[in-house]
């Protein structure tokens, strides 16, 4: 029997063996409070600052790197440090941000902060124009996301870059899902603040970082020890940060030589599912991650389709959710006008630097089979997840 094929790279990246080396001496009994004065704790201090520098490296070391526990955290730190206490102001965002974004926007509007949410085109795109026309004096930050994790849509980042400049307006970019695939330090030079998460480049998970053009005042979320200048107190993980700082050093070095690969390999899934099953709705036309193929197929039931997938060794994502049974078409898919009942039916297949061209081949007539099949025939019932077991990845 194979082994499964992992196709779910934007959920989380596999840990990469030179991350796991880099890490396993931090993981021994060896104690490591970087904020210790002893020989223990300067080694961790060292370790630290040299992962902070790899991470710094990968944006062009124009920013200032703060650790957080991964990308939700970055982002909450960058739309409230923002927004002042008692929260004030206009915050511009897209409308197809992560939860990451969407839902503390949602908790300052009910604290009485104005949010724009401005909408995409049918590719998925942010409309540049309607960002041009939201500023508003009173505008405190503006939030687009540099690539979107559910369809893979890429956004004219360069362009609102321009723009919030001209307004004198902070631009935060969740780069969590661009970091693998693009040059950050383009993305970085318009950008002043930037959210990374070490899941999503093959480093481990619960680890981040909110990067910060320097002179740009941050106003924590955390009170506590104050490490990290205050800005994000807290113990410093020193193993998870040493994951981090390798997973950065070892994607700018793959990027280059990868990307071509990947992005064929993904074009040639597209092809391949579009050939066997050609009423295929293929969600974006323009650009998108290199890695990313997102499809509807009219008539299938998505977390139907993903969990045939999976029984038969396709490990993949429904990119919709659907609580207890009850459909809840995505809300990027919404935005991109895509009818409901084809959203219903949506899957996300997401590559990764570990992907095979012998993967891609075996996977592309497995996904083919699963949406006949799930369109011809109910599968028994499966139990869903609890709502508390689901994530937005
Ligand atoms: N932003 C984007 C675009 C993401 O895809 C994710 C994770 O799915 C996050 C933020 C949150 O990152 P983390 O899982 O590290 O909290």
């Amino acid at each position: 029997m194979q082994p499964p094929v992992y196709l779910d790279t934007n959920a989380t990246a596999p840990l990469a063996p030179e991350v796991r080396a880099a890490m396993e001496p931090w993981l021994q009994s060896v104690p490591a409070n970087p904020a210790s004065v002893h020989r223990h704790g300067q080694r961790a201090r060292a370790a630290v600052e040299a992962a902070r520098s790899q991470v710094a490296s990968l944006l062009g070391d124009t920013h200032e790197v703060i650790f957080t526990s991964g990308g939700t955290e970055a982002d909450n730190l960058a739309i409230w440090s923002q927004l002042g206490w008692p929260p004030c102001g206009h915050l511009l965002i897209s409308s197809i941000e992560h939860p990451a974004i969407l839902e503390p926007a949602a908790a300052l509007e009910g604290l009485g902060v104005e949010v724009t949410r401005v909408t995409v085109g049918a590719d998925g795109s942010v409309d540049v124009a309607a960002v041009g026309a939201a500023f508003r004096p009173e505008t405190r930050l503006v939030s687009v996301m540099a690539a979107n994790n559910e369809v893979g849509t890429v956004q004219p980042i360069a362009e609102i870059a321009a723009l919030a400049k001209a307004h004198g307006v902070p631009l935060h970019c969740d780069a969590v899902q661009a970091a693998a695939w693009y040059d950050l330090a383009e993305i970085a030079c318009g950008a002043d603040l930037l959210s990374l998460s070490g899941h999503k480049i093959g480093g481990p998970p619960g680890i981040g970082a909110l990067a910060v053009r320097p002179g740009l005042h941050v106003e924590p979320i955390l009170r506590g020890g104050g490490q990290q200048r205050d800005l994000r107190p807290g113990t410093e993980p020193t193993a998870l940060i040493v994951g981090f700082g390798a997973a950065c050093a070892r994607v700018a070095d793959l990027r280059v030589g990868q990307n071509a690969r990947i992005a064929a390999l993904t074009d040639r899934l597209a092809a391949a599912i579009v050939a066997s099953v050609p009423d295929a709705h293929l969600t974006v036309s323009g650009p998108r991650l290199p890695n990313t193929l997102h499809l509807c197929f009219a008539g299938c039931d998505a977390n139907e389709l993903v969990a045939r997938l999976d029984l038969d060794g396709v490990a993949a994502s429904a990119g919709s959710a659907c609580h207890s049974g009850v459909p809840h078409p995505s809300a990027v898919l919404a935005a991109m006008g895509i009818a409901a009942d084809l959203a219903a039916g949506a899957l996300r297949l997401s590559l990764g630097y570990h992907t095979t061209e012998q993967e891609i081949e075996r996977s592309a007539p497995i996904v083919a089979a699963a949406v006949q099949a799930v369109r011809t025939a109910a599968l028994p019932a499966r139990a869903v997840p609890a709502d508390g077991a689901r994530g937005n990845t």
